[in-house]
């Protein structure tokens, strides 16, 4: 039987976004306010972390690997309390003053975010790592990076008593990362908002939302809330499932007539992992895997490089070789220097999220031919840098030889030796885990999905809190801009609490 409720706010997802608008409204629940968190993952404890990659595929939406339309590249989304905080790696920068400008959304400004930016870093312990953070993978790239006269800079980072274990894609053991679930819920829980893993949004209507609880799997914590069906009636709906399932919902409540923009505008920062192989092993799997990056590139060629780690599985699908390379690139494991090159992908009207007749979130986007060149730059810089470093290998998917020495390449021809012609849709390993889009935020519902403060354009009760608000890429990694975000559509709560009705 399906059970009924009555609330006053409901919020779908509790990751960066749902996290931060649920503590938000913390003032209102103290207040007596019948506030949910809605979270179709599970609630997992620190035990559940144990380090092991197969073991933590459950942490991700489809194990990590969820598609886009034409399957050539594949989303990692978290799925939990917590959202992707769980398995993000705590990079942290804020949103560039020139991008907030190039958005144009009115009254969304640097001066603006400035302070929910600075409240935001100190309430999650953000520091620039020391040295002593700094393992082989990451040294080797900030030396390289000087020798070959570009800017290298450490990344801001969200850590208390970080342990380095290495492994923080795959949740942290220790609690040491900071995000959502180890910040934002605890303080809104402590002030009564309530929070439901296991409970997925099915669909929702005008002050309605409709919702089925399972039961929860063996090693997770089970939350307030009997499995079943349950229709819930609230004055003020929080839309914060990411980009693409919130446009999705949207969706499916039949909002894209009133609103043509809805869905669209999605980007998704495509990325390539890219590995040179060290003459002897080198410690990655230790220390923290992202310390340094370099802005080198980001005017000219649109791409951060970033340090990175990953684990031998995923390793294998971002090397995109096959058989005997394949077999003996992995034999050196553990030699491989890793970076990470992420593109600022072009917003476009086309790339969009859709429905299957199922009702199914088909996410429907093609690569722009920048991105593509974009990326094939990028591995030239990580060829040059690897060079530096010291590696005598290399493998980067758009080369004319996909494992290729030093001699190979032959620096004058590097640019002729990588080329974005030979892009492969599908072979050419691409994945992302910074999903935007789809409810763009903006002036009116012409070209926008909701106001500059995450109100459905036409709807009172209806609001969005997450990364699906982004206009266009946030060109850096965009944890703390979407809480930024998420932080104003609380505060417009907050400050409209007495209309609710
Ligand atoms: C592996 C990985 C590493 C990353 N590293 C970084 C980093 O270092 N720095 C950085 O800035 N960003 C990083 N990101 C990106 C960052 O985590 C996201 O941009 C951010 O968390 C997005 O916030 P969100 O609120 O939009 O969505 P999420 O945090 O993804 O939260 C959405 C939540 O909604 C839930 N949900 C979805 N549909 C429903 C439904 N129907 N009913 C109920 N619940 C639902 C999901 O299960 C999920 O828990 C990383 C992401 C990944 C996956």
């Amino acid at each position: 039987m399906t059970r009924t409720m009555e609330l006053d706010a409901v919020i779908i997802g509790s990751g960066a976004g749902g996290g931060t608008v649920a503590e938000r409204l913390a003032p209102l629940a103290e207040a007596g306010a019948r506030i949910a968190v809605l979270e179709e993952g599970h609630h997992f404890p620190l035990a559940y972390f144990t380090q092991r990659e197969v073991e933590m595929m459950g942490l991700f939406r489809y194990g990590g690997g969820w598609p886009i339309k034409d399957g050539s590249i594949t989303l990692a989304a978290g799925r939990g309390l917590g959202g992707s905080t769980l398995v993000y790696t705590g990079v942290t920068f804020r949103l560039p003053d020139a991008v907030c400008e190039k958005w144009g959304v009115p009254g969304l400004t640097p001066k603006d975010l400035a302070p929910r930016f600075e409240r935001l870093e100190k309430d999650l312990s953000v520091i620039v790592p020391g040295d002593d953070m700094v393992n082989d993978n990451n040294r080797l790239f900030a030396e390289a990076c000087e020798t070959l006269g570009w800017e290298v800079k450490k990344i801001p980072l969200n850590l208390s008593g970080c342990e380095q274990e290495g492994f923080c894609n795959l949740g942290c053991a220790t609690g040491a990362k900071q995000g959502a679930m180890a910040v934002q819920l605890p303080r809104a829980q402590k002030a009564g908002v309530v929070l439901v893993p296991n409970c997925r949004v099915e669909k929702i209507g005008r002050g309605k939302v409709s919702a089925k609880v399972s039961e929860p799997p063996p090693g997770t914590v089970p939350g307030p809330w009997e499995p079943g069906e349950v229709e819930i009636s609230a004055k003020r709906i929080v839309c914060a499932a990411g980009s693409p399932a919130t446009p999705g919902l949207l969706l499916a409540a039949g909002l894209e007539k009133e609103l043509p923009a809805l869905g669209r505008y999605f980007t998704l920062h495509p990325a390539m992992t890219l590995y040179g192989v060290m003459p002897h092993p080198i410690k990655n799997y230790q220390g923290f895997p992202k310390t340094y990056y370099t802005p080198r590139f980001s005017q000219t060629h649109h791409f951060y490089l970033e340090t990175a780690f990953y684990y031998p599985f995923v390793s294998t699908k971002h090397l995109g070789l096959w058989g005997e390379d394949l077999a003996r690139i992995m034999t050196r494991y553990a030699n491989f220097m890793t970076v990470i090159a992420l593109n600022h992908d072009p917003a476009s009207e086309k790339n969009r999220i859709r429905l299957s007749r199922k009702g199914e979130v088909i996410m429907d986007y093609t690569i722009a031919k920048e991105s593509v060149e974009s990326l094939a730059h990028a591995q030239v810089a990580a060829t040059r840098l690897f060079i530096a470093a010291g590696c005598r290998e290399m493998v980067m998917p758009m080369a004319k030889k996909p494992v290729f020495t030093p001699a190979d390449a032959g620096d004058k021809s590097l640019e002729e030796f990588i080329s974005p012609k030979r892009f492969l849709p599908i072979k050419t390993p691409l994945s992302s885990a910074h999903p935007q889009g789809g409810c763009r935020m903006g002036a009116g519902p012409e070209d926008s999905v909701t106001d500059p403060w995450g109100k459905v354009h036409g709807r009172e009760d209806l609001y969005v809190a997450d990364a699906s608000l982004f206009p266009q890429s946030s060109a850096v990694n965009p944890y703390l801009t979407v809480m930024a975000l998420a932080d104003r559509v609380g505060q417009k709560l907050v400050e409209s609490a007495d209309s609710w009705g």
